[in-house]
């Protein structure tokens, strides 16, 4: 695994459950994945005699952190099969590419503009307007590297805000709903995809998830076939999950892909038969994939650092609601924006798995109110 967060963590718990052994390459050390991981290797992804030698140790590597240099992957590649492959890394870690891919894939993506220079800048906001949404096109994740640009005449101080690196000014789009699918194809071509989940951010970072969806059998079906052709065209043997906004209309405009299981596939784990990490496992190490049923509908919130502030969140608390589950990921130090772990909740009615979830939540800081 490249890469040592709770993506990488929640693999490994499904790599070792069925005896799988697990080797975490990172620059970091006592990391979420490091903590369940046989090995952990602790080195700069730059350092690439040190990613060769950790790939030579496995028999496949794969990541959960798409911001893995290039070179990195490539470095992987010389000795183990890296899935999904580098090149598809190289594609999805830069907006510019990635929606120029889904372009020419025929799939509707946001308008937007290329920004390299000031003049750029100007005619790309004269021309999709104000509020806009400038983003870096490398490097960033949970809302990192995003500014709102407001009018015209605040655009090079957004741009400014974001180090005036290469980047994407997106036409801000008034959507019904956003909803993600996250799909798994294996290397003979079969595909599965979970029901698509309804989310809602917060400050740019996915807040709340629930599955399945409350959108209509048509909007559901294209969301799906759009995630089909998007993991079919860039040739994906392991997880890939699609982000859309739904348009009051009911057309679909891709927002962003992660070649990996994503946040809003969480609820996979308590939910589903086959989780999105088991899943990633199932594609990369070449078993048949399993089956995507929802055992029951169910609602997944994160926990945040920012509930740290005044105290450890009250556990107790939310453990007393007997349908929620909870997941922490080991991370030592809280901070503001950064996810700590999760609660999903489960209820046969997805909008009181939404309410129970918020319920548990809001438990862990009760105490403090
Ligand atoms: P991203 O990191 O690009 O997925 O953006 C994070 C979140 O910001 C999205 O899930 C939306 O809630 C919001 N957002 C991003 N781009 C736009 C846009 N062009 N129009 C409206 N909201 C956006």
């Amino acid at each position: 695994m490249l890469g040592s967060g709770q993506l990488g963590r929640m693999f490994a718990i499904a790599a070792r459950r069925m005896g799988y052994r697990v080797h975490t390459f990172s620059p970091d050390q006592d990391t979420p994945t490091g903590q369940v991981a046989d090995l952990e290797i602790v080195a700069a992804y730059e350092d690439l005699d040190a990613v060769r030698k950790f790939a030579s140790g496995v028999s496949v590597v794969t990541f959960e952190f798409e911001n893995v240099p290039t070179e990195t992957a490539q470095a992987a590649e010389s000795r183990a099969p890296v899935r999904p492959s580098g090149g598809i890394l190289h594609t999805t870690q830069q907006r510019i590419r990635e929606k120029a891919f889904l372009t020419s894939a025929g799939l509707a993506v946001t308008p937007y503009r290329e920004i390299r220079s000031s003049e750029d800048l100007q005619s790309a906001v004269a021309e999709l307007g104000c509020p806009a949404i400038l983003k870096t096109a490398a490097f960033g994740y949970d809302g990192k590297g995003q500014v709102r640009v407001e009018s015209p005449d605040r655009a090079e101080e957004a741009w400014s805000a974001i180090g005036r690196a290469e980047a994407v000014l997106e036409a801000f789009i008034d959507f019904e709903r956003e909803i993600s699918v996250v799909a798994a194809r294996a290397a003979d071509g079969t595909f599965v995809h979970y029901a698509p989940a309804e989310n809602q951010h917060r400050r740019h970072i996915l807040d709340v998830s629930v599955a399945p969806a409350c959108v209509t059998e048509s909007v559901a079906r294209q969301a799906v076939e759009m995630a089909r052709c998007v993991l079919e065209k860039l040739d994906v043997v392991g997880v890939l999950c699609v982000e859309f906004f739904v348009l009051r209309d009911g057309k679909l405009l891709i927002n962003e892909l992660a070649p990996r299981p994503h946040n809003s596939g969480h609820l996979t784990v308590d939910a589903c038969v086959t989780s999105q990490f088991e899943q990633q496992l199932r594609a990369v190490c070449g078993l048949p994939l399993g089956s995507t049923t929802m055992h029951c509908p169910a609602a997944m919130v994160n926990i945040l650092g920012d509930l740290w502030l005044s105290a450890e969140p009250d556990w107790p608390a939310a453990c007393a609601f007997p349908e929620v589950k909870l997941h922490l990921y080991g991370k030592l130090a809280p901070r503001a924006g950064r996810k700590m772990g999760h609660l999903t909740a489960l209820h046969r009615h997805a909008e009181a798995a939404y309410r129970m979830a918020l319920a548990a939540r809001d438990s862990l800081t009760h105490r403090h109110d």
